[in-house]
């Protein structure tokens, strides 16, 4: 059956063709007012700006600025807009003819301002620095994987919250300075490394200035990392090598063998130790016979044979070495 108004196309409710429908609702708009930051893209409505579902906090200042005479909802499918007009696909939830689909254009005016956040970030605004640094107090690559993993996680944080963000990094010769936009995010990075690597935190605070009335400070977070490998030799009153680390425990083990001390990082860091080679010697050698707890093995360089204490199962191990002599660790 065809379109009783139009006689062109088929007739969908009511005896009238989608389009003829459409015809029948009748919509008022009125001019809308959009702050977007051209910077984020976040808007600003009534004087409060939204940085996430921006599309539906759209929708729904739109809807508010359109009506239609007898209809009891209108719902927004889609939109486009320049910084004139919107074009909106939507659906009228008209009392006698139901839901129809309708097109429209409104008028808006579109103002360009930067948001509070970006102008945080562009006004390099901080409230915490985490200073990187390495227990050997050189620059190590372990500092970038720290980095990285920051990057990452505050990038994640400003999904949520558009006052987490990295305002700036510093690279020094001895470590990186981040300087993080909030506080809080500061304490939750800490946390985050502790479980990942050996290190020590030291946090300190300095007055900013004054706002509202209240003292403002400033957070730094030093961090060093333990940036030593298995096998490197430290100094404290005995000379150790490094058997193993981890993120709460260091194994170290006397080369005057005498046993191996396991120490927390915290009493770590409290003693003096100085690193006395931080790359360890490592040498090759192939297993040639074992029998009655000793080893007889031969240099994979020189082809000295010599043997150790202990059972292999490998055909080819390492041992690391200080002073001349050979440890299995
Ligand atoms: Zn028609
Ligand atoms: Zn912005």
């Amino acid at each position: 059956m065809k379109c009783i108004v139009c006689g062109n196309n088929d007739a969908y409710k009511f005896g009238l063709c989608t389009d003829c429908l459409s015809d029948k609702i009748k919509l008022k708009t009125s001019k809308m007012e959009i702050t977007e930051c051209p910077k984020c893209g976040s808007i600003k409505i009534n004087k409060k700006w939204y940085y996430n579902n921006i599309e539906g906090v759209v929708k729904k200042q739109a809807t508010a600025n359109i009506s239609a005479d007898n209809s009891s909802s209108i719902r927004i499918i889609n939109y486009s807009m320049n910084d004139k007009k919107m074009n909106i696909d939507l659906i009228v939830d008209d009392k006698n003819l139901g839901e129809i689909k309708k097109e429209t254009d409104m008028d808006i005016k579109l103002i360009d301002e930067s948001c509070p956040v970006c102008n945080r970030v562009t006004g390099s605004y901080y409230e915490a620095i985490i200073q990187l640094r390495t227990f050997t107090t050189e620059y190590d690559d372990i500092l970038n994987s720290a980095r990285d993993s920051i990057v990452s996680y505050i990038k994640s944080l400003n999904k949520n919250n558009p006052n987490s963000f990295i305002s700036r990094i510093e690279k020094k010769k001895e470590g990186l300075d981040i300087f993080l936009g909030r506080k809080e995010d500061a304490v939750k990075i800490d946390k985050n490394l502790e479980d990942v690597y050996f290190m020590n935190l030291k946090i300190t605070k300095s007055l900013a200035g004054r706002k509202d009335g209240k003292d403002m400070f400033r957070y730094t977070h030093l961090i060093r990392i333990l940036d030593l490998l298995k096998g490197s030799i430290i100094y404290d009153k005995n000379y150790y090598m490094v058997k193993s680390i981890s993120s709460n425990n260091i194994e170290l083990l006397s080369v005057d063998r005498k046993g191996t001390v396991n120490l927390n990082s915290k009493n770590f860091f409290r003693k003096p130790f100085s690193v006395i080679y931080k790359l360890p010697v490592m040498e090759k050698f192939i297993v040639l016979s074992s029998d009655s707890g000793e080893t007889q093995i031969m240099n994979s360089e020189n082809f000295n044979i010599m043997s150790i204490k202990g059972k292999f199962e490998n055909k080819e191990i390492v041992l690391y070495k200080y002073n001349g002599n050979y440890f299995n660790i």
